[in-house]
């Protein structure tokens, strides 16, 4: 069992088409309420980011936002969590403080900014700089394609399919977080063919 306290989720700064997507962002917030998780995110105030985190803030619960100073400004940070945002020198420092912090990585819905973080800490997952899960939320199927592609990289060769099936995907907040806490993977080497 896997002693989850504090979560990383990375996301979309926009809200995407599907109200699904906002309606998914708030119901993690409420599930990680539930469960007395903190939250580690990147601090901004827009679309499904701003929304677990506002959803988790109105519940009571421990928000860590983590800002580059670049991005630092009023109409970009989320105001209410300002006591506890972690402001970084670099994109890197950033990224590097939220892995630090989380017991554990969630992707919403997003875009490139959500991919590049989601599969970094993945990567970093199958050289073993990490044992910490890694989970994608498939509200309406969002990750069918990239899931479909992954399964084309096993195929083809490149990716191990323990490294595949170690990736958690649930369609639903309260699934994910209960995978998250029975998660045990025992990845094979990525070093070793
Ligand atoms: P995207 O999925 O392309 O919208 O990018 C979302 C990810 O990139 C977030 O997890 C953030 O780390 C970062 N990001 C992009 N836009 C912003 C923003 N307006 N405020 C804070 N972080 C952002």
């Amino acid at each position: 069992m896997n002693n989850i306290r504090t979560l990383a989720v990375f996301c979309g700064s926009s809200n995407g088409k599907n109200p699904i997507y906002e309606m998914t962002a708030r119901q993690l917030g409420e599930a990680m309420s539930k469960k007395c998780l903190g939250l580690v995110y990147g601090g901004g105030n827009r679309g499904l980011m701003g929304t677990v985190a506002q959803s988790l803030y109105q519940r009571g619960g421990n928000v860590i936002g983590v800002l580059p100073e670049a991005l630092n400004r009023p109409d970009v940070r989320m105001h209410q969590v300002e006591d506890t945002l972690i402001i970084a020198s670099s994109m890197h420092e950033r990224k590097q403080t939220m892995y630090d912090l989380a017991d554990a990585f969630v992707a919403l819905p997003g875009g490139i900014g959500t991919f590049e973080e989601i599969l970094e800490v993945y990567t970093w997952l199958q050289l073993g700089y990490h044992h910490k899960p890694v989970a994608l939320l498939n509200v309406a199927g969002f990750y069918d394609q990239l899931l479909a592609f992954l399964q084309h990289s096993v195929d083809e060769g490149f990716l191990k399919q323990d490294h595949l099936h170690a990736l958690i995907v649930e369609q639903d907040a309260e699934s994910l977080l209960a995978r998250l806490v029975t998660w045990n993977a025992d990845l094979s080497d990525k070093l070793r063919q």
